[in-house]
């Protein structure tokens, strides 16, 4: 490929104008998961669900619940980027085993699944069952890992991470942009800051990179309040503080019985929680003109 910038850095500008995913020259991207689930400015698609799927039994609950509150992405995670390896195999993902798990999700129930890939290797396995790729925080500057998941042409959920300027993510989605891979959802999930691993919080959800993003490029910006803070007493303000800073789209993390969750058990909300903050983002989305999905 040419050189564009010979002997010259990119700069805010360039990013605004230049690019596939340049806000003042492309209108305002819709991504489109399938003909009811849009992110863009009118829906707001909120992905729901445990932190990995754990079991059948846990994931068929966790969709019923989101039947219930008629929704439809389902966080089907198989793979899982634990921070420490020292745990005990029950905290460990499900693996390929979950395959089967989607597998059955997808003929027993009509919802949608997010799953992250975090090697080329499993993308084969995984593109039946899965309808939205997710790349991870640590894995958002893996060029090879965004190129050939941007080649499958399905929907990308791209998630920040937590070291990385807003730069360096619009960079990232460049990749998959220039994959003619245009359905790339960005996804802020909190910094490391003066909060993090305090017992304040773990990360902090940088509320402001919404607008930002959204005044530099034409893609939707998710936000995923969970990661972010890891207190589930935090995740409903976060979560209607990012809808009313103008996100795209919502992720998170629901459980039947958090506080014994496999993973990040903290950071879950129950489902009566969870029933009751999706009761209220429908109110606050009527206020704002936009609609929970
Ligand atoms: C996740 O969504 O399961 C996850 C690990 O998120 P992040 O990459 O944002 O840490
Ligand atoms: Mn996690």
């Amino acid at each position: 490929m040419d050189n564009k910038f010979p002997g010259k850095d990119i700069t805010s500008e360039d990013l605004k104008t230049k690019f596939p995913l340049s806000s003042s020259i492309h209108p305002k991207k819709k991504i489109k998961i399938s003909d009811n689930i849009i992110f863009d400015e009118q829906t707001v698609p909120v992905v729901a669900g445990p932190n990995g799927i754990e079991n059948k039994e846990l994931i068929f609950k966790c969709c019923e619940i989101l039947e219930k509150n008629n929704l439809k992405l389902l966080r089907g995670q198989i793979y899982k980027p634990l921070t420490f390896p020292y745990r005990s195999k029950k905290y460990f993902e499900v693996g390929d085993e979950g395959l089967k798990i989607l597998e059955e999700v997808k003929k027993n129930f009509d919802v949608l699944i997010v799953s992250e890939v975090m090697e080329i290797e499993k993308l084969d396995m995984m593109k039946d069952f899965v309808d939205v790729f997710q790349i991870g925080a640590r894995n958002m500057q893996n060029f090879p890992l965004i190129t050939a998941t941007a080649k499958l042409k399905k929907p990308i959920i791209l998630k920040r991470h937590f070291g990385c300027s807003i730069r360096d993510l619009l960079g990232a989605a460049e990749y998959a942009l220039i994959e003619k891979n245009e359905n790339i959802i960005l996804c802020e999930r909190g910094v490391a800051s003066s909060h993090t691993h305090k017992s304040t919080s773990r990360f902090m959800l940088d509320i402001q990179a919404i607008p930002a993003l959204k005044d530099y490029s034409c893609l939707p910006i998710i936000s995923d309040p969970s990661h972010a803070c890891f207190w589930h007493e935090w995740v409903e303000s976060l979560t209607l503080a990012s809808l009313a800073a103008g996100a795209n789209g919502l992720m998170i993390e629901f459980h039947p019985d958090p506080r014994n969750a496999a993973v990040d058990p903290l950071q879950a909300i129950n489902f009566e929680e969870f029933n009751f903050l999706i009761k209220k983002l429908r109110s606050l989305a009527s206020v704002l003109n936009k609609k929970i999905i």
